[in-house]
């Protein structure tokens, strides 16, 4: 598998040099599986996110969007199951002291048997038996470290989605069905990580929580299934790298009915990021009754009481960006060189355009910045005059900018620049005054 292994390889090594993700404290030698997201990373996400946001609350009449506290009343975890079943099953090695997931790919043997080997540093039957591990992380509130001051860093958006149900109910004036819809941090004490951003312990999701009538629940399952395939293609991913995958009885979370993961073909395998999932009443009823407030809903066309089913849609922001990337990235051969390129979509490319004087005397550079400081009012852009025009191309194509724009001789005298598409390298001349219209028909969708 060295071919693959390079693929990642140079992804990471691209992803730092241009400004994507770096590791967290690095100076430090580096947090386990915590990375940054630099300049262009920051850009890249937050598109994704924006782009999310609207199409989940903007442009619907049936979401309200939700901004719910990382920090949660300890009880919610009680309540919602994740104190005592939000567990992955570990083994220890007694050798060298570390620590694994029972399934996890690289143990040859069963855990606790005489046979079982330790990936790391190779002893036979020095693996313990799985025991149960919560993946919640703790902290403490106040001043006292004691049990009773225990709270936890959130693992899933949702249940801030659920705790404030009737809330968003009551102001917004929705009647069911209608969703709710949250973008944040979550943490998760993983044991396994990797993978460069695939699995790391602090990340963010994207979640949509839907309340609909129970007897609905699996019509708009299905709805939500089809529509955030949709989603995904319209970001430009290749369909061919894209699957559903339905879980099976055994891979069904404690509070699903049903679920399917939607997974991407990575240079590591198929693997899931995004899952839709019906969680019945399951949540709401446990919540009901631990807080003792009633969560039921009246039906005020059929005065019906009933607590709502929820199918959710469960994305991770981090993850959504390594297939992004993943997906954007191509080596290729232009011209006899070869040029690596960030193919991503143009709605949500860190930088929309790359503003170029051909050379830095005969009023191109003062026609280059007045473009440049009129573009810079709607778009991200980025100015450049540095080294060759094909250097400056090359640097670009890594940033994954969809249009460079050269200002030479010829601007000058008719206000005409040239246009160089990313992908096609097609460069079209274009009239100067023509271009924010130019890019903005190019930008959207
Ligand atoms: P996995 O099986 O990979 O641990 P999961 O089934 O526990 O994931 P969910 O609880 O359904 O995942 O979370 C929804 C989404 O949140 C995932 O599809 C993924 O995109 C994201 N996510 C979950 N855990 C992590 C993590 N440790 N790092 C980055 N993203 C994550």
């Amino acid at each position: 598998m060295p071919e693959v292994a390079n693929v990642m390889d140079r992804l990471v090594s691209l992803a730092k040099r241009r400004g994507f993700v770096f590791q967290s404290s690095e100076i430090y030698g580096g947090l386990g599986s915590v990375w940054d997201y630099g300049p262009l990373g920051v850009e890249l996400k937050k598109n994704i996110k924006e782009r999310w946001w609207r199409s989940m609350v903007h442009e619907r009449d049936d979401i309200e969007g939700l901004d719910a506290a990382i920090l949660m009343h300890p009880k919610v975890w009680e309540a919602s199951g994740h104190l005592a079943g939000f567990t992955d099953p570990l083994v220890d090695c007694r050798q060298c002291k570390n620590r694994f997931r029972s399934d996890d790919p690289r143990i040859k043997g069963s855990p606790g048997q005489p046979d079982a080997q330790c990936p790391v540093c190779g002893s036979k039957g020095t693996l313990t038996a799985p025991r149960m591990f919560n993946l919640m992380f703790k902290t403490f509130m106040g001043p006292v470290e004691d049990a009773a001051a225990v709270v936890y860093l959130r693992p899933e958006t949702a249940q801030g989605i659920y705790v404030n149900y009737v809330n968003v109910l009551q102001s917004s004036r929705q009647k069911i069905p209608f969703g709710i819809a949250q973008v944040g941090k979550a943490f998760r004490n993983e044991i396994t990580p990797g993978n460069f951003t695939f699995r790391t312990r602090e990340f963010e999701q994207m979640e949509m929580q839907f309340f609909v009538k129970p007897g609905t629940d699996q019509e708009w399952f299905e709805f939500w299934r089809e529509e955030r395939m949709k989603w995904l293609l319209g970001l430009g991913i290749r369909s061919e790298r894209l699957r559903f995958h339905r879980h099976t009885p055994e891979e069904l979370a404690h509070y699903a009915k049903d679920a399917y993961d939607i997974q991407y073909e990575f240079p590591f395998g198929w693997q899931e990021f995004e899952g839709i999932h019906n969680r019945t009443n399951f949540d709401l009823s446990r919540h009901q009754e631990a807080s003792g407030k009633k969560l039921e809903y009246l039906d005020p066309a059929t005065t019906e009481r009933f607590i709502p089913y929820v199918v959710e849609t469960s994305a991770g922001a981090d993850r959504t960006a390594l297939v992004v990337m993943v997906d954007a990235y191509h080596e290729e051969e232009v011209g006899g060189e070869k040029r690596v390129v960030l193919r991503f979509h143009p709605a949500i490319a860190p930088l929309k355009a790359a503003v170029f004087p051909l050379v830095n005397k005969d009023g191109m550079p003062e026609l280059s910045r007045r473009i440049f400081d009129d573009l810079r009012k709607r778009h991200n852009v980025f100015y450049d005059d540095g080294g060759s025009i094909g250097r400056r191309y090359r640097r670009q194509d890594e940033a994954g900018t969809p249009f460079g724009i050269t200002i030479d001789g010829q601007s000058t005298q008719d206000g005409t620049v040239t246009v160089r598409e990313r992908d096609t390298l097609r460069q079209v001349r274009v009239a100067a005054d023509g271009l924010a219209g130019y890019l903005a028909e190019r930008l959207r969708g």
